[in-house]
């Protein structure tokens, strides 16, 4: 199997409460294919750099055997930078800075030899580009797709269409009530799911996670980091990690895709424990897999009679 990762790849700065780095790896088209990485058989990653992006950039991309041959190069500029601040409650951020450079051009060519992929992630990137992609391939058995309170305040009907083409949305809390009108979790996931979406992953930062399908919901609880340096990347590394095992796996069951929300759970865990993707860069199956089981047991919920 293999999976078609689109999304943006970028540098960085981050400010958090514990330190501050200028310029460092990110996007979510990186966060998303490395954590996917760990058990996808082969990553796709579309997206777009500029000159200044960094040789030893390309080997991490490469040494965890991501296909790059959809990664265009455009020399007439940088490549995309964000530059982003957390307070003590780092479920928020504040935006300081976005330069889109290349990115202001981007067009999203998917090569031939990856039109037919099953799994398809459509990172954080305007809609009308993840709906570009979609337009792309043949028949995916599995979008999965992201978005962020940018694109909702400002092209919320280009993101209503995009939805339509969508297996699974995964969004956070603040998103979910945003794109619905809707205080209520619960309501705003039955609206979202109207739009088009046929399954939900509503994120509560530090809380966990709710996973709606057509006929149940699922909770996953968070794991609780003892030192986060820097949520920037948890999102994406959930998806990632989700879509990731789903490849894997292949397996479409609703029991199944319990278990991805806790492997993506399990990836942004370990994203958030150092600054950018660096936690990402050599993870053992072992690390993976006895935190999963760390998971499981925090919420085993006893019988009674
Ligand atoms: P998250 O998983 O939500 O923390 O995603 C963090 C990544 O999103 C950062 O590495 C940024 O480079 C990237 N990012 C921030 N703003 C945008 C944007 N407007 N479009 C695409 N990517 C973005």
């Amino acid at each position: 199997m293999s999976l078609l990762v689109v999304g943006s790849v970028a540098y960085d700065g981050i400010e958090t409460p514990f330190g501050e780095v200028d310029r460092i790896l990110g996007g979510s088209a990186t966060y998303i294919s490395l954590a996917s990485s760990y058990f996808a058989k082969k990553v796709h990653l579309v997206g777009v750099i500029g000159n200044d992006f960094a040789d030893e950039d390309i080997e991490l991309l490469k040494s965890r055997e991501i296909d790059l041959n959809g990664l265009q190069k455009d020399n007439s500029g940088k490549t995309f930078f964000w530059k982003g601040k957390y307070h003590y409650d780092l479920n928020n951020r504040d935006t300081l800075d976005t330069q889109l450079n290349v990115f202001e051009k981007f067009d999203p060519v998917i090569p031939d030899q990856y039109k037919d992929v099953k799994y398809v992630a459509l990172g954080n990137i305007e809609p009308t580009l993840q709906q570009k992609v979609l337009d792309q391939v043949n028949t995916p058995e599995f979008v999965v797709m992201d978005t962020m309170n940018l694109w909702i305040d400002i092209t919320k009907d280009a993101l209503k269409e995009t939805l339509k083409g969508v297996d699974l949305l995964v969004i956070n809390d603040s998103e979910a009530r945003e794109l619905s009108d809707e205080p209520s979790l619960l309501k705003a996931a039955d609206k979202v799911m109207a739009m088009g979406p046929k399954n939900l992953i509503i994120k509560k930062g530090e809380h966990g996670a709710l996973l709606f399908t057509d006929d149940e919901i699922f909770s996953a609880p968070a794991y609780p980091v003892i030192d986060i340096f820097d949520p920037t990347g948890a999102g994406d590394s959930f998806l990632g990690g989700l879509l990731g095992w789903i490849d894997y796996t292949d397996d479409l069951s609703t029991e199944n895709l319990r278990k991805a929300v806790v492997f993506g759970s399990v990836m942004a865990s370990f994203c958030v424990e150092k600054f950018g993707p660096e936690r990402l860069k050599n993870l053992s199956e072992k690390e993976i897999y006895d935190r999963y089981r760390e998971f499981r047991d925090l919420s085993r919920i006893p019988e009674v009679q």
